[in-house]
């Protein structure tokens, strides 16, 4: 029988291991050795989504968490891919992207001639502001936004870039999930599935006319 003080012992020595875990490098993963690649999207829940505790602070642990608008592959998601990957103990991604995103919900044309409208310069812009080697070249503003025409297509480009990238080990577990906001269900990604004539997969089921800067096809 283990006594109550050897339970405390452990429960200590087990806290302390979590919060210096990033000093063992890979010998210190997080809980689940997962890195998600999810919207930043606030009707998506990822630790409901996937069954996993990435959002809860303390106790909590099971991934590495990356959102961005849409949940997609951008340069600063593979940096981020690339550290936890490769010196943090990481062999299995997921990206996680859902139904209803702001992403399908304009075209990125539209968006990048607003922007204009407020007297922005395009042209010129710091992509990074902390790395001026990093820029656009001329035209490709719109792209760079990212915005999707159909949800389930980018989540599988996505989950291409991601297995071909040099950055990435042939051997990592690569999986591409929609969250389905208005069912709070999770289902693969799918081109043809039924579900998805009641559900927001594309920017034309939102209304938005005009493929997108081509990012994606
Ligand atoms: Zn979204």
């Amino acid at each position: 029988m283990t006594t109550l003080k050897e339970q405390l012992e452990n429960r200590i020595e087990a806290t302390t291991r979590w919060e210096n875990r990033r000093q063992y490098a890979a010998d210190g993963p997080n809980m689940k050795n997962l890195w998600v690649l999810a919207c930043m999207d606030e009707r998506l829940p990822v630790d409901e989504a996937l069954g996993i505790r990435a959002d809860t602070p303390v106790g909590g642990g099971d991934a590495h968490l990356f959102r961005n608008a849409g949940g997609i592959v951008t340069d600063d998601a593979i940096r981020s891919a690339m550290l936890t990957i490769n010196f943090f103990g990481t062999q299995e991604i997921v990206v996680l992207q859902h139904t209803g995103c702001g992403m399908l919900s304009a075209n990125g044309n539209d968006l990048e001639a607003a922007l204009r409208n407020k007297g922005i310069d395009l042209d010129n812009i710091p992509i990074d502001p902390s790395l001026p080697e990093l820029s656009l070249a001329d035209g490709a503003f719109a792209k760079w936004i990212g915005m999707m025409d159909d949800v389930d297509e980018t989540c599988i480009k996505c989950v291409e870039q991601l297995r071909n990238h040099p950055l990435i080990p042939d051997d990592i577990i690569i999986s591409g999930w929609i969250w389905e906001t208005e069912f709070r269900r999770l289902r693969a990604p799918d081109l043809t599935a039924a579900t998805r004539a009641v559900s927001q997969p594309t920017a034309e089921s939102m209304g938005v006319k005009g493929k997108q800067p081509p990012r994606w096809s």
